[in-house]
């Protein structure tokens, strides 16, 4: 049996709900992995804890952090940084534990170049190939603002070639019974074994 955790990476275009699905996962009592708590210079939201949410932390100590190499991936988001530890996340898979990531499309593809054998999912919101027909049918837009979508779309799909697995999310519950479903299945392949 393999002695390295698997590092589990879920991503998906912005208001699609990662971080209530990845809240609900870590909910349950039998959460199996270890979630890798990020850094971030985003100030704290209402209720938010430094250590618990993320690590808040200025732009100049982020940015030393990256130069001296402690981030696995980072990436500016809407104007702030937003990176993963790396001592973290090495030391945790070394005892064996799955560690689970919610980062963004753009740190997904630095984390997919370091560690090739990460399990990627990406959270796709439930009408996404409904979304021309039902943009162009509806009437009421300009044509521009369709194409604007439409482009806006196709990124979205150009991204999720890049992920091992498409979860939708039509309903929380579903989501994570799929995303606990496809982690069962990746320790169970004979290449892992
Ligand atoms: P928020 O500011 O809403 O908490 O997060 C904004 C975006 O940053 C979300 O898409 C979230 O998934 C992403 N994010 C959170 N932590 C990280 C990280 O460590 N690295 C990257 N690349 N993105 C992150």
């Amino acid at each position: 049996m393999k002695e390295k955790g698997l590092l589990i990476v879920l991503s998906g275009p912005s208001g699609v709900g990662k971080g209530t699905v990845r809240q609900a996962i870590f909910s349950r009592p039998d959460a199996k992995f270890e979630y890798s708590i990020s850094m971030t210079t985003r100030k704290p939201r209402e209720g938010e804890i430094d250590g618990v949410d993320y690590f808040f932390r200025s732009r100049e100590e982020f940015e030393q952090l990256i130069k001296e190499g402690k981030l696995l991936e980072y990436a500016e988001y809407v104007g702030n940084y937003y990176g993963t530890p790396l001592d973290y996340v090495n030391e945790t898979l070394a005892t064996g534990k799955d560690v689970f990531l919610e980062i963004e499309v753009q740190g997904a593809k630095q984390v997919r170049e370091k560690v090739p054998d990460g399990l990627f999912i990406f959270l796709m919101p439930p009408n996404l190939n409904e979304l021309e027909s039902r943009i162009v049918g509806r009437g009421t837009e300009s044509v521009e603002l369709i194409r604007n979508r439409m482009e806006a779309a196709k990124r979205e799909i150009e991204l999720m070639s890049l992920y091992d697995y498409i979860v939708e999310n039509d309903q929380v519950d579903l989501a994570v019974e799929r995303i606990n479903a496809i982690v069962l299945a990746e320790h169970c392949r004979s290449e892992r074994a």
